[in-house]
């Protein structure tokens, strides 16, 4: 029947609109509403195709009562003089490339978690889920996404379970993983070489509350888990690791979070979010120091799948859940992986026989001040994509391969970035590995073809040699971009700063990075955008004596810093008992010892002077986290110190006087540790402030590892003053977003 002169339109809904639900949404919006038509998937997201008296009030509901997972960026309606049928279907998927969109994984929704602790098929089934919730990426094997082409194809559906699948108005319509206990997988608890007999997550919940280290089976990889609550069983699992200090990640139920941290409500509602990250909230003390030594935070998940809810409330009390890895490894995903490489950590395995198609470790987050801030960015957050900034329409296919450090992949396409998940350290010959797998994998899976490869500087990066290799043999351009260039660009890019947006000021506070000029650099103004910078003010340089060692061992930074402010018998007395002299000489004659203007590397000077781990840091950022607790515990109006400001160069010199004159006096180390982050912000913000003022630069971007800290962020923020300032919300501020920053340089480079 021909639409005629009723209001017919064609509606195009652009977004997350794929696998989430979005169809049979429409389907029932459209009968509440009293329409005909049709809805189907295309490849620019969902068609609808309707008519009726309610049309007008339908369009505006769409937006507004979307499915949980979905993210609706536009809704563009024309008229329509087609066919419509009499009622309202879900028609087949038009045109080829329909449904290439991935989304992320998600937690298990309300619906799902009544359903498991209710009598019914799904009582107690740790593998329930439906269109709003479950795994997605995860389980993913190639696309389209269908469960033929995920990790549950080995689970032909039961009757009941493929009756929800086919009724559009089942919460179950197209859920691709649906299970049920009849048809779905199976969970056993293995321990003592063979498996346990009884309810599994009974048996694990005995183990975990007797002390004993289980390992679960999760979503993207295995955690070790154990009792929170028991100093014990944290310190063997300390030692079995190997790892003395570095703050492990905690599950708990929002009641059991409340009891031992401090969330807002802001917190608690980022905490529900179907990402389920983990979260940095402030802790309460009620919980062993053992958890996070030196911290003032805690890390805190919801559970996520339906076998942790089980879990969580089969134990009753907050869980440890860390990686499933040994020391720098990816994280363990098979069964047999399981046994082999976690014998020496877990007492047992709480194992599943639905196979992990994609290795992802938790995401990593906090909320500060100035807005949500992505630490790692990985379950739950890919394979999302970000929109290009305006001026990038016409941007060919790019491939940025990030730093050698917390590895991240991006590619550029159709007018979207999409950054990969949190790759590791490429320093471990098995990660590297894993990185390799990942560039193939996202090629295949976004049906990739780039024009040009971005890469780092540095030229022994492991990831920097991949691009190149890649460029050459594939014929590709390839474009070799500066790190904290890159950090500024990342920084523009999420703020969708555009291509002609003009030049910022850039206050790139990090770790190490390679300059142009040769030496280290890492605490920087640099004035530019994704095409081009200068280097306007630095952090006056020193040496770096033994590369590596000098990365691992703060004493070693202190005591070129402190020699260099005329303090070398406080040096002396600070660290009587390390190789002082050698590290003196190299210093002098710079054998060993390249120049570093790096910020990262002066906070461990400064974390050195005030005794957070001289000797050596036990994980990477251990003094300058330590540092950031410790100034999290001042008094919020602390004053500062100053740093001096000639020329091109950011003296610390003066601010160590004053922070020796203090430690004299026996001022309070987070006193102490306050005046100095905030003197470093001041000092920056000054320069970058003037760059505005000037005309030079229209806004400042805030950007490197060191803004990670939400003291120096909110101080530098404070500092700038009404000047616009871009921050990083969505993509990591350190190295973790290096390669957003790649990508949109290379697309923009005219060379
Ligand atoms: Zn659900
Ligand atoms: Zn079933
Ligand atoms: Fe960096």
């Amino acid at each position: 029947m021909k639409a005629g002169a009723e209001n017919s339109l064609s509606i195009r809904v652009r977004g997350q609109v794929q696998g989430v639900g979005f169809r049979p949404f429409i389907w029932q919006l459209a009968r509440e509403f009293g329409l005909r038509g049709q809805v189907l998937n295309d490849p620019e997201g969902v068609l609808i195709e309707a008519a009726g008296a309610g049309i007008d009030a339908f369009v505006a509901a769409i937006p507004l009562r979307a499915p949980l997972l979905a993210r609706v960026d536009a809704v563009e309606v024309a008229p329509f003089d087609g066919e419509l049928p009499e009622g309202f279907e879900i028609a087949a998927s038009r045109g080829a490339g329909a449904e290439t969109r991935v989304t992320p994984d998600a937690a298990t929704c309300p619906a799902c978690q009544e359903e498991i602790f209710s009598p019914g098929r799904r009582e107690g089934y740790a593998f329930t889920n439906c269109t709003h919730c479950g795994p997605r990426f995860t389980i993913l094997n190639g696309l389209p996404y269908d469960r033929a082409k995920t990790t549950m194809a080995a689970f032909p559906m039961c009757d009941d379970c493929r009756a929800e699948y086919q009724d559009p108005a089942d919460r179950r319509f197209h859920a691709q993983p649906v299970a049920c206990p009849v048809c779905g997988p199976r969970l056993w608890l293995w321990a003592e070489g063979r498996e346990v007999a009884g309810d599994a997550v009974a048996e694990t919940a005995g183990r975990l509350l007797a002390g004993e280290i289980v390992a679960v089976k999760g979503l993207g990889g295995f955690h070790l888990a154990c009792d929170a609550t028991d100093s014990e069983a944290i310190l063997r699992l300390r030692q079995r690791k190997r790892r003395p200090a570095k703050p492990f990640a905690l599950m708990a139920t929002l009641a059991m979070i409340r009891s031992h941290a401090l969330p807002s409500p802001e917190e608690e509602a980022y905490l529900a979010d179907p990402a389920a990250p983990i979260l940095l909230l402030p802790s309460r003390g009620t919980l062993p120091e053992g958890l996070a030594p030196g911290m003032t935070t805690l890390g805190f998940m919801l559970p996520y799948t339906p076998l942790h809810h089980l879990l969580m409330r089969a134990v009753g009390r907050p869980l440890v859940m860390t990686s499933g890895n040994l020391s720098g490894e990816p994280q363990v995903v098979g069964n047999d992986e399981a046994l082999e490489k976690l014998a020496g950590f877990a007492d047992a395995f709480l194992c599943h026989d639905r196979d992990i198609a994609r290795r992802l470790d938790d995401s990593v987050e906090r909320l500060t001040a100035q807005g949500p801030m992505v630490l790692r960015r990985a379950r739950g957050r890919v394979p999302g994509t970000l929109p290009l900034p305006p001026g990038f329409e016409g941007a060919g296919q790019v491939v940025a391969y990030g730093g050698q450090m917390k590895a991240a992949i991006c590619l550029l396409k159709n007018g979207q970035a999409l950054l990969s998940h949190h790759l590791g350290e490429l320093d471990e010959a098995l990660t590297y590995e894993e990185f390799l797998k990942a560039d193939a994998d996202y090629a295949a899976l976004f049906d990739h073809r780039p024009e040009r490869v971005a890469v780092d500087l540095h030229p022994d990066f492991r990831a920097t040699r991949h691009g190149r290799a890649r460029a050459e043999v594939q014929g590709l351009r390839l474009v070799e971009v500066q790190h904290h260039h890159a950090h500024l660009a990342a920084c523009l890019g999420e703020n969708l700063w555009p291509l002609e947006g003009g030049k910022v000021a850039g206050i790139i506070l990090d770790g190490l990075g390679l300059g142009p000029d040769g030496t280290v650099w890492g605490g920087e103004v640099l004035l530019g955008d994704y095409r081009g910078y200068e280097r306007r003010f630095w952090l006056n340089p020193a040496p770096l004596v033994g590369g590596d060692r000098a990365q691992a061992e703060p004493w070693r930074n202190a005591l070129v810093r402190l020699d260099q402010a005329g303090l070398a018998d406080w040096a002396d007395r600070l660290f009587p008992d390390q190789p002082r002299d050698p590290v003196r000489q190299a210093a002098a004659k710079g054998i060993n010892a390249p120049l570093s203007s790096s910020a990262g590397r002066l906070f461990d000077a400064v974390a050195a002077c005030l005794g957070l781990c001289p000797a050596r840091q036990s994980y990477e950022g251990e003094a300058a986290m330590r540092l950031e607790a410790l100034a999290a515990r001042a008094p919020s109006t602390e004053g500062s110190y100053e740093f001096e400001s000639s020329g091109t160069e950011i003296d610390p010199r003066p601010m160590f006087t004053a922070l020796h004159a203090d430690s004299l006096q026996g001022i309070a180390p987070e006193r102490i540790a306050a005046r100095f982050q905030i003197g470093l912000a001041l000092a920056f913000a000054n320069q970058a402030r003037r760059l505005v003022e000037s005309g030079e630069a229209r806004a400042v971007a805030l950007s490197g590892g060191c803004f990670q800290n939400p003291g120096l962020l909110a101080a530098t923020v404070a500092a700038l003053g009404d000047v616009p300032v871009l921050i990083q919300r969505k993509v990591p501020a350190n190295d973790g977003g290096l390669a957003l920053g790649q990508a949109l340089i290379a697309a923009a480079d005219t060379g």
